[in-house]
């Protein structure tokens, strides 16, 4: 892993925020692109996932914001293509979650993917609750934020008889292990703020 943040420790870069944070080195991306051209979600993008890195690479305020306002970190899924295929083993996908939690920190999340920002805080809300994911619950609160009530609810009784929607919570859970890591997780962030 590579340091050479140059923002000052009052200030940390998002840079070195995701380094401490998320461990996650951004330096170590070289810009060869082969994260970007197997990216399956790229076309969605308007920053490739490549120049996110980049843009955090320059550790100056606007190239942050461009990155944390871009709508790239809400069409990310995650699915971790760019890592296999990273010469360098960046872990884009954490670092795209780093962002989309921090532009939800600063309410600059991109306009245009607010169902997206609906779905990712229902999920989180949803394990912080129950341990794990309860899917009937997230989808509850996803349906009553956005008002798509009766969009995909066509494929809600074969997800319940195939057991992909319980009506109640996954028991066997830790919910109190899953709520500390949350509160560990506040705490950080709070720290690194300071
Ligand atoms: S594949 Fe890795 S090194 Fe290459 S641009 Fe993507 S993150 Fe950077
Ligand atoms: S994890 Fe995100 S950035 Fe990486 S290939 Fe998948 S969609 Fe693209």
């Amino acid at each position: 892993m590579s340091s050479h943040h140059e923002s000052s420790s009052a200030h940390p870069s998002l840079a070195a925020r995701l380094e401490k944070e998320g461990e996650v080195s951004v330096a170590d991306c070289y810009q060869c692109g082969k994260c970007t051209a197997g990216c399956p979600a790229a076309e969605e993008m308007d920053v490739a996932p490549s120049q996110v890195l980049r843009l955090l690479q320059t550790e100056t305020p606007t190239h942050e914001d461009r990155a944390l306002k871009s709508l790239s970190i809400w069409m990310c899924i995650g699915c971790e293509t760019c890592v296999t295929r990273c010469p360098q083993e960046v872990d884009l996908p954490r670092a795209m979650d780093f962002l989309r939690q921090e532009a939800l920190a600063r309410n600059v999340a991109n306009q245009d993917a607010s169902d997206v920002v609906v779905f990712h805080k229902a999920f989180l809300n949803s394990v912080e609750r129950a341990g794990r994911l309860f899917e009937l619950g997230m989808v509850g609160e996803y349906k009553l934020r956005t008002g798509h009530f009766f969009k995909d609810l066509g494929i809600a009784p074969t997800m319940f008889f195939k057991g992909k929607l319980g009506l109640f919570p996954h028991g066997g859970a830790n919910k109190r292990e899953v709520a500390n890591i949350f509160a560990r997780a506040r705490a950080v962030k709070k720290e690194s703020k300071v």
